[in-house]
């Protein structure tokens, strides 16, 4: 123990997930807007490991509790029911500002509260940092390429985005988040991180949020045909979560303030990777002992308006500026996803939580 780390006793807090102890100088006072959700949960379980005090500010729209129970009650933690289209006040010296809902149902739900969320959300957390003088990043995301024209896309191409189409409330609402954030690095000196993050999948996923690799996995658990929109022949790169908290962390910690793209450059048309779910799926089955594992069909159906139609990150400059790069294949993180001990947890309490 040094004289200034706080004396945290493992014996007194055995039921929390040992927390490294860190000296109060080292120690970071962390807000993570939308920790509660998938990212962001798996977010603060890192931070609140490294040893660091987290605050998570979140509306549990699409977010919840439960993804965080196992913290509450730490002295490090701390969680506040907030929407960020009100002002929020705390002293901070890191903010991580993931709130806003990611998944095409979800944020197409309430297309003004999504970009009230992106523009007001990110006004307010941005006049925070200004306040505390914070060093603040944004959860961007590959969406501000839209249907990219440019294959992969490097961080240095504009998009190519429909500005009144039914995803523009995210796309455009993550495009005017990044316009702020350098508006305020440039006019307030405020100190800023953009990290452009492209499709991630793992535990903990919102096995309703109608994104591909929930419907996948939660279809082919139940014996369902997988549902392929328009044909299949779209394609995503699909990174694990644990890479990009590693990347999050990574960029936020690096002096590199222009946009970087945190994704895995494994790139699948959407009919391959039915084929690797249910493919996964049936070989967790077999191994428990689920006996005829019944082959899976898929289901074709239409194509959602303004589904971009290649997706694949340009990884260069997170490997040179921040050293970071996946280490995760999509296949290792599907298999730890869909592990038998998670599949009984997943079909009995129908969510990815644990
Ligand atoms: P998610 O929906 O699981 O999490 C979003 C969280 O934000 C939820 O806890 C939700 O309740 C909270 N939230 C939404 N609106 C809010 C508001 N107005 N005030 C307070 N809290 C609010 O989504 P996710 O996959 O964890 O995404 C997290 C961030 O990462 C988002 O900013 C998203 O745009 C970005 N991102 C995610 C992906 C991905 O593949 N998961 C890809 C690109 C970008
Ligand atoms: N998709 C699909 N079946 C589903 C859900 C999605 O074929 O059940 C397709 C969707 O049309 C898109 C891709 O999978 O081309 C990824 O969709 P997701 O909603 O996961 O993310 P995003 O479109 O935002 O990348």
């Amino acid at each position: 123990f040094h004289p200034d780390t706080q004396s945290i006793s493992y014996t007194t807090l055995s039921r929390f997930p040992p927390v490294r102890l860190l000296r109060a100088s080292e120690r970071k006072r962390i807000l993570v807007t939308g920790g509660a959700g998938f990212v962001g949960s798996h977010l603060v379980d890192r931070l609140m490991l490294l040893g660091h005090e987290v605050t998570v500010l979140d509306n549990f729209f699409t977010g919840s509790r439960t993804n965080l129970s196992h913290w509450i009650g730490h002295p490090n933690f701390e969680m506040v029911r907030h929407d960020i289209i009100e002002p929020f006040m705390i002293e901070c010296d890191q903010i991580y500002h993931l709130a806003c809902p990611a998944s095409p149902p979800h944020y197409q739900a309430n297309p003004v509260k999504t970009i009230k969320t992106s523009f007001l959300g990110t006004l307010n957390m941005l006049g925070l940092a200004k306040r505390t003088k914070a060093r603040f990043l944004i959860s961007s995301t590959s969406e501000v390429y839209g249907d990219p024209e440019v294959h992969p896309q490097p961080e240095t191409y504009w998009g190519n985005v429909n500005p009144i189409g039914i995803r523009a409330c995210y796309d455009e609402g993550k495009r005017v988040a990044e316009t702020l954030t350098y508006g305020f690095h440039h006019q307030d000196g405020v100190d800023v991180r953009v990290a452009r993050i492209f499709n991630t999948y793992g535990p903990r996923m919102n096995p309703q949020d109608g994104r591909v690799v929930s419907n996948f996995i939660m279809q082919a658990l139940r014996g369902e045909e997988l549902t392929v929109y328009g044909g299949g022949k779209q394609t995503r790169s699909f990174q694990y979560i644990h890479d990009l908290v590693d990347g999050l962390i990574a960029c936020m910690n690096s002096d590199y303030d222009q946009p970087v793209n945190i994704g895995n450059s494994e790139e699948f048309s959407i009919i391959e990777f039915a084929d690797l779910v249910r493919e996964i799926v049936e070989k967790v089955q077999r191994e428990e002992g689920m006996g005829n594992v019944k082959r899976v069909g898929v289901r074709d159906m239409a194509m959602p308006k303004d589904d971009p139609q290649q997706r694949k990150p340009d990884t260069t400059r997170a490997k040179e500026v921040l050293g970071w790069q996946p280490r995760w294949t999509v296949r290792m993180g599907l298999e730890e996803m869909t592990a038998p001990q998670r599949v009984h947890i997943t079909l009995y309490a129908h969510t990815f939580t644990m």
